[in-house]
């Protein structure tokens, strides 16, 4: 049916190839690209091994728009799946309008030297891909993505308005490191060390990092220690649904997991500023990310639960309603099928999803769109197909508040 062009070859890279293989009726030629072909290369054996299908690598520098373009010329392919890191989103988006291809990604841009999550730069596009008749979809992973499906669904099918809406995200799984990111290091430290922030009646609340916490009671996991932060789905949830008088994002995280980012950031090593070392600049946190074990090898004895859902609370037919959409994810489960902890599939399945849907004609429309826009019925559909079902639970209390 399509071929499909996969760039970013870590965690999320890796499921996304594997599942788009599982795939193969609608993702009929896949190429893998990456800075490092290498990586590549050992998922695409791994895919040939596992699934008995073969995929295509390449070696992309995403960061200039010139190689981009040659690639895309010559694989020609109808859709772009961006899972390298934030930092190439324009660049990306630029190589897509140039070459007339659509586009999807899993996070909003971010500019290398300020840690500032927004999607601005991302919706400044919207009338370059309408008029170029391109569809560029963003933040389709699970958190941002399968988030603001669930909301979407739940505004859909069960409330007239929604007035509260608590994002929870737990990870109760554990790698047996004594200090590891899920996700791509350096992404994953900016976003949590910078201030929180939650909207309420109209306006954001800022506050301290990690200066709100509680246990919120996860499903088939328990109680965990949850922390609101800022997180960039709630901008386009807040914009899209504006009878949201509150929403917030809730993450878990272990004490063992504070401490070291405490003494990491105390000393300095998750700072963006560059410094001189023995006459080179570096970045401490680009450092750090080097000697942290990479995502995609934390997978082999994980073991344990992810639980992400919505809780949200409403008005339908003019009484008060309460509905908790989620998914519990296993990652020694998620490794048996695609070699990937949980975290890495819990993103690269929904991405996988999103292009499905793109390609297949359903979601396609030009213009730039958050997961929201678009009807969540064929995307939960998707999910309970593909290794990430749904769960629901109506007029039951909500544990974000107890
Ligand atoms: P990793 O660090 O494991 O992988 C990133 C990959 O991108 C690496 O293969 C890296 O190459 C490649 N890359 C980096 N820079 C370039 C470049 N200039 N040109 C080409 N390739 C490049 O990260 P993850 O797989 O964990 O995360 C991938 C993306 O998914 C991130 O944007 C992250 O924010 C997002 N994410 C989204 C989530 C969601 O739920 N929406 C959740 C988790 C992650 P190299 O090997 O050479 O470094």
């Amino acid at each position: 049916m399509a071929k499909v062009l996969i760039i970013g070859a870590g965690g999320v890279g890796s499921v996304v190839a594997h599942k788009c293989a599982m795939n193969a009726d609608v993702f009929t030629e896949i190429m893998l690209a990456s800075r490092t072909v290498s990586k590549c290369e050992k998922i695409a054996a791994e895919i040939r091994e596992m699934h008995g299908v073969a995929i295509k690598t390449a070696q992309v520098d995403a960061d200039i728009v010139a190689e981009l373009v040659i690639l895309i010329k010559q694989f020609k392919p109808e859709l772009v799946i961006n899972v390298a890191l934030p930092y190439q989103d324009l660049t990306i988006m630029e190589a897509c309008l140039e070459t007339k291809v659509h586009y999807l990604d899993t996070a909003n841009y971010e500019p290398k030297d300020v840690a500032k999550f927004e999607y601005s730069w991302q919706w400044a596009y919207q009338e370059r891909f309408k008029q170029a008749g391109l569809m560029a979809l963003l933040g389709c992973g699970f958190d941002p993505g399968a988030t603001q499906v669930f909301t979407a669904y739940a505004a859909k099918h069960h409330f007239d308005e929604m007035h509260y809406l608590d994002i929870v995200d737990c990870n109760a799984g554990n790698h047996g490191k004594a200090f590891a990111t899920n996700f791509n290091p350096e992404i994953n430290i900016r976003e949590i060390t910078q201030p929180g922030r939650y909207w309420e009646n109209g306006e954001w609340i800022e506050i301290e990092p990690m200066s709100i916490h509680k246990p919120i009671e996860y499903p088939e996991i328990g109680p965990r220690e949850s922390y609101v932060l800022f997180h960039e789905e709630l901008e386009s949830l807040v914009k899209h649904f504006p009878t949201l008088k509150r929403a917030r994002f809730w993450m878990t995280f272990g004490q063992q997991y504070i401490t070291h980012l405490q003494v990491l950031e105390n000393v300095g090593m998750t700072s963006i500023k560059p410094i001189k070392f023995q006459g080179t600049e570096i970045v401490p946190l680009e450092f750090l990310k080097a000697v942290l074990p990479p995502p995609d090898t934390l997978g082999e004895n994980y073991t344990g639960q992810t639980s992400i859902g919505c809780q949200i609370k409403g008005i339908k037919d003019g009484q008060e309603k309460t509905y908790f959409i989620w998914n519990n994810c296993d990652h020694a489960e998620t490794y048996k099928e695609v070699r990937g902890q949980a975290v890495s599939y819990t993103t690269g399945v929904p991405a996988m999803i999103g292009a499905m849907l793109m390609l297949k004609g359903v979601w396609m429309q030009p213009g730039v769109w958050n997961c929201e826009q678009l009807d969540p019925d064929p995307f939960i559909e998707q999910m309970n197909q593909q290794g990430l079902p749904v769960q629901e639970q109506i007029n039951q209390p909500l544990t974000v508040e107890n």
